[in-house]
């Protein structure tokens, strides 16, 4: 049997939408919300209208996979975001976006989130001159991620570098080729973050 590897694609196409999952992929021709903007299944072409509670569970589940976060730590994050001043959910995002899977993501040394969370497992990464490999570490102001000097040859990160070269990257982060490393100048506001999700859906949901 052969086995199954389009289990992140199905997320996107029950969510009707790109959640960029799988690097490079995602921005060709074989990605599956191009071929099937359905939901997966029997029944998957006909889209159920979902109820008040369903919307709000589905922006959450979207914003757990975009991040690759389960449900305890996403949990976690939202009593962060909600002991926090000013707008839970932009604060929630803020934290999400400050984890350094997503920044090594968006530095463009790994081609999606899920291969940057494996990268950092594998300590290649260094944050202020000392390794870090908790993909949950959250990055500071100030803050200098580098990939180490003897992890320069790592082939996944080459291939990254090369094929990421035209990424935008994102304004509160600064990105240094030359050195294979970025710089964080300012944590991420609302405006910064491009990605499709209602957050007050997901902070009415966990009112209730
Ligand atoms: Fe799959 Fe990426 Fe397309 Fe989502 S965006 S369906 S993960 S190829």
């Amino acid at each position: 049997m052969s086995r199954y590897t389009d289990e992140q694609c199905r997320i996107c196409r029950r969510n009707g939408e790109k959640l960029f999952l799988k690097g490079s992929r995602c921005y060709s021709d074989k990605c599956s919300i191009s071929r099937r903007n359905y939901a997966p299944g029997q029944h998957g072409q006909k889209r159920p209208k979902l109820s008040e509670y369903g919307t709000q569970l589905r922006e959450k589940q979207k914003t757990k996979s975009y991040y690759g976060v389960g449900e305890r730590q996403f949990r976690k994050y939202f009593e962060m975001a909600s002991s926090q001043k000013g707008i839970t959910g932009d604060n929630l995002l803020q934290i999400l976006e400050s984890r350094l899977d997503n920044v090594v993501y968006r530095l463009g040394y790994g081609s999606s989130r899920a291969q940057a969370r494996q990268l950092v497992n594998h300590g290649i990464f260094e944050v202020n001159g000392k390794t870090v490999d908790i993909p949950s570490y959250l990055v500071k102001a100030g803050d200098v991620i580098a990939v180490k000097e003897n992890k320069k040859d790592t082939g996944a990160v080459k291939i990254n570098v090369e094929v990421n070269a035209a990424r935008p990257v994102p304004e509160w982060l600064e990105k240094n080729s030359e050195t294979l490393s970025g710089k964080v100048i300012r944590l991420a506001t609302r405006e910064d973050i491009d990605i499709p999700v209602e957050e007050h859906l997901i902070v009415e949901l966990y009112s209730k």
